[in-house]
């Protein structure tokens, strides 16, 4: 059917995706790589590798909560108390419970550190007032990991506050955004005096930064080669011969590209796989294969639109193949932003790969309310 825009439709994902990852808790393939103290399998990242080559064949995914796991998991494996590691990574691991980040605010993007939610402690609690913004599926979600200010007079890397967040309390409200495919895939997210117990911070009060870091790091380390499938060069190559166009000699330039910028991928992904297998090689920088990617992706999807010709301007259940081109079209911009915008990714490339001087960060050490803001 057409790509079906609806909270039912997003709903109902959400529930296979959820029954899946039952399915694999139930026979032990829930957190291959987590410790067995912590409900894992406790198995080598080869293994990780192994099974996701094996699962790929299968039409069953997880989706999200595979994503949700390496962001939440590592922060409570890493820096939570015993009591918070049994309360929540079992229903993590399993999928019955849901989770959000609460990191991104209307002023905090790539450059979180100046994030300016306010917790400020009362007794036993935190009182937290401020705004969150593009947090996925928190419309959805029973808990989110979140970054707070608690110490406005230390620079804004200190005096961070990290906090698990029931989603149920009074105070936060959840205003889904929709997005230009029709969809809503993140939220805004309000905090109005929303009182958290002292037992939900992760890590040290003012020493939320360490803790948002573990969840940084394995967010990059998410970062796919995503070469091949239905929106892959295949699919483009069908495009170019059911609109008649393979004779044509700047399409079949445009088409040899898209076929090479694939290949490239697929073998810088089996370079890092093989990295990871033999613990031996030089895996690929991440930030050149994120960049490679969401590049690979425009070029083809630009041609997939263009091969469509006036047809290309419709959309949904008016356009070829139920507007699955206009989809993914759309869908790329996020990917430019998400897991680290292109430019910053580039600013990576240039100190990490080329050894290039540092971005320069004026108020590194200044206190963070000195710090002028948007
Ligand atoms: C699909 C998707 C899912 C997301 N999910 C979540 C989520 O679940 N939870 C959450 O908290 N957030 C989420 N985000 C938000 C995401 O983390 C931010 O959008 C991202 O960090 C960029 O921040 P920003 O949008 O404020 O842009 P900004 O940081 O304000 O960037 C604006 C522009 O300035 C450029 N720029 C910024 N700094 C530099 C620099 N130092 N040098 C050169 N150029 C620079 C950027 O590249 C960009 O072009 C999601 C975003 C997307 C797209």
């Amino acid at each position: 059917g057409p790509v079906d825009d609806s909270e039912e439709a997003a709903r109902a994902y959400m529930e296979r995706c959820r029954s899946w990852q039952k399915v694999l808790s139930d026979n032990g393939w829930a957190g291959i790589t987590w410790p067995k103290a912590f409900g894992g399998r406790g198995d080598s990242a080869a293994v990780s590798v192994i099974f996701g080559q094996e699962a790929s064949k299968y039409d069953a995914t997880a989706g999200f909560i595979g994503a949700v796991q390496s962001l939440v998991g590592p922060p409570i494996m890493r820096h939570g108390t015993p009591e918070q590691q049994q309360r929540f990574l079992p229903g993590l691991l399993d999928g019955s419970v849901n989770w959000c980040q609460l990191f991104s605010e209307p002023g905090a993007g790539s450059d979180l550190a100046a994030l300016s939610t306010r917790a400020v402690r009362d007794g036993d609690a935190f009182i937290v007032n401020g705004q969150k913004v593009w947090n996925t599926q928190a419309q959805f979600a029973d808990w989110g990991i979140l970054v707070t200010r608690t110490d406005p007079d230390a620079p804004k890397h200190k005096g961070v506050t990290f906090f698990l967040v029931d989603m149920a309390t009074p105070g936060i409200e959840v205003r889904p955004l929709v997005q230009s495919t029709g969809q809503a895939h993140f939220n805004e997210v309000f905090f109005n005096d929303v009182i958290i117990p002292v037992e939900n911070v992760v890590g040290e009060i003012n020493e939320g930064w360490a803790v948002t870091r573990t969840v940084l790091s394995s967010e990059a380390g998410m970062i796919g080669s995503g070469a091949g499938g239905s929106n892959g060069f295949e699919g483009v190559l069908g495009l170019a011969r059911k609109y008649g166009r393979t004779e044509d000699p700047e399409i079949r330039l445009r088409l040899a590209d898209a076929y090479a910028r694939e290949r490239m991928l697929q073998l810088l992904g089996l370079r890092m796989q093989s990295f990871i297998l033999n613990g031996r090689g030089n895996p690929p920088d991440p930030s050149v294969m994120k960049n490679f990617m969401v590049q690979a992706a425009e070029k083809r999807y630009d041609l997939a639109l263009e091969l469509e010709g006036p047809d290309g301007m419709l959309d949904k259940a008016d356009a070829p193949q139920n507007g699955f081109w206009q989809s993914v079209h759309m869908g790329q911009f996020g990917s430019r932003i998400g897991g680290g915008t292109t430019e910053v990714h580039r600013n990576m490339i240039a100190e990490r790969a080329l050894g290039l001087p540092r971005d320069v960060s004026p108020d590194k050490d200044l206190p963070w309310k000195e710090i002028l803001k948007a």
